[in-house]
């Protein structure tokens, strides 16, 4: 039987998880769940000094906003430490690794020497094969014995075949003469103590595997599957800013964006299935693959996630996204629905979903179910109320009393009234959605008058005919 995939996210909680991450933890949560495999989170909390809680609160947070679950418990890494220690000391054991005494003095006087005669200023220690029996009672550290010839081969599945020379490596300190394990030994007993089958990360994290691959091959562990996926870049193809859109996620929530249209966006940004730009999760998690992820680094582009935003808005199912909404407000700062507001936005979802981008644009064109009267129009709508038409909603407003409140018969009573008046229903309509919704752009007036009953709806006709400020 196959190995069941196992994949990560490891971000280091030192700030917000940006777009970037989140896009990494996209591509690992797709790969992992298209394949039955498992999706793990492992919070590399080692750097104590720049690790705070409320980073790892809001990856968290972030992760749980874009859906992305995890398997198992999050996993600290700087509990671990214990065993990142008891590995290097397996690899001294070995004789894979050695005691190193010398201190930063000697090594930084060997780097200035070896840059005065235009050497190679990668340390090599000379501890490296020095007799047990002239070790010292000193602190050491403990390095890698790194292999001095040949090269180390990274087939990473996007980057293709990267060859790197051993004699550009240096034999990397493992534990500290302080006993604290490095990074990047941490990195891969964590991945191989989690059963991490595929790696896909950053590429600026590339280097760092020809000297993990050199800890992997020590231990005589199997050395995972590498995906080095390129950096984000702004829409001019110059590094991403703030500008640009290297924001946290949540910053994202607040704007208003369906977490779904950034699934969607984020899986599209370095990584193409044909032509497809929307798509489900279930696609997604179907079609998803390690050769589909381009070399070149994807363009941030707001315009293609407010159009994927609203796409997967207009395909949502109305209760999600009422509980969307809630989120989002409580995301942006803003006062909570009442649960009589978000039944009302429930039944009208149908009419609102349809071409609301965003969340904002969602409430504003629910105005009309939250607002309440006296209506008053904003500037655009109170040029739909000039004496003229308040004098034909007045008219209107009679017969619209007496008709029965179907789509069909509040549809035949406008149109017969147009008719009467040498109208049309277009010049109806700018009038109609002032004294409804005190806008110039709404939902259709039926759907709006259906929403707000006849009650409502009349009151609100006739307050508007009855306005005498223009
Ligand atoms: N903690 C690293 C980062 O945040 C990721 C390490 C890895 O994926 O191997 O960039």
């Amino acid at each position: 039987m196959a190995r069941q995939i196992v994949t990560r996210f490891a971000p280091s909680p030192t700030g917000y998880l940006h777009i970037g991450g989140a896009r990494t933890a996209l591509f690992n949560w797709l790969y992992a769940r298209g394949r039955g495999g498992k999706f793990l989170l492992r919070i590399e909390d080692t750097d104590l000094a720049r690790s705070t809680p409320e980073a790892t609160e809001a990856i968290l947070k972030g992760m749980a906003w874009l859906g992305l679950n995890h398997d198992g418990d999050v996993v600290s890494q700087a509990s671990r430490v214990e065993r990142h220690a008891e590995v290097a000391h397996e690899l001294l054991a070995k004789g894979a690794a050695y005691k190193c005494f010398s201190t930063q003095d000697e090594i930084e006087a060997f780097r200035e020497a070896a840059r005065a005669e235009g050497r190679s200023t990668l340390f090599q220690s000379p501890w490296r094969d020095a007799d047990p029996g002239t070790h010292p009672d000193a602190p050491y550290a403990i390095r890698l014995k790194t292999a001095q010839d040949g090269a180390t081969v990274i087939h990473d599945q996007v980057q293709g075949d990267v060859t790197i020379r051993n004699d550009q490596l240096d034999d990397m300190v493992l534990l500290r003469s302080d006993g604290t394990p490095v990074y990047m030994l941490a990195v891969v007993v964590d991945d191989h103590d989690m059963g991490v089958t595929h790696v896909i990360r950053g590429d600026d994290h590339l280097n760092n595997a020809a000297r993990q691959m050199g800890i992997y091959s020590a231990m005589g562990w199997e050395i995972p599957v590498w995906a080095h996926i390129p950096l984000i870049h702004g829409s001019d193809g110059k590094k991403l800013s703030k500008r640009h859109g290297a924001l946290g996620v949540e910053e994202y929530q607040a704007m208003g964006y369906s977490a779904a249209g950034m699934r969607n966006y984020l899986a599209r940004l370095g990584w193409s299935h044909g032509d497809d730009e929307f798509f489900t999760d279930a696609q997604a998690q179907e079609w998803f693959d390690l050769k589909g992820i381009g070399k070149s680094p994807a363009r941030f582009d707001f315009k293609k996630l407010e159009n994927l935003s609203g796409q997967h808005i207009a395909v949502s199912d109305d209760a999600a996204l009422r509980h969307e909404l809630q989120e989002y407000l409580v995301a942006a700062g803003l006062p909570a629905l009442t649960e009589a507001q978000a039944d009302g936005i429930e039944r009208a979802m149908y009419c609102l979903k349809d071409r609301a981008r965003t969340f904002p644009e969602l409430i504003e064109k629910a105005h009309f179910i939250l607002a309440e009267r006296p209506i008053l129009p904003d500037e655009k709508a109170a040029k739909q109320l000039d004496t003229v038409s308040r004098g034909i909603l007045g008219s209107l407003t009679p017969q619209l009393q007496n008709a029965s409140w179907t789509r069909d018969e509040l549809e035949a009573v406008t149109s017969r009234f147009a008719d009467q008046h040498g109208t049309k229903f277009g010049k109806l309509a700018g009038p109609m959605r002032a004294a409804l919704a005190g806008r110039a752009v709404t939902p259709s007036v039926f759907d709006m008058m259906l929403i707000l009953g006849r009650d409502e709806t009349i009151a609100r006709l006739t307050e508007a005919a009855a306005r005498d400020d223009d």
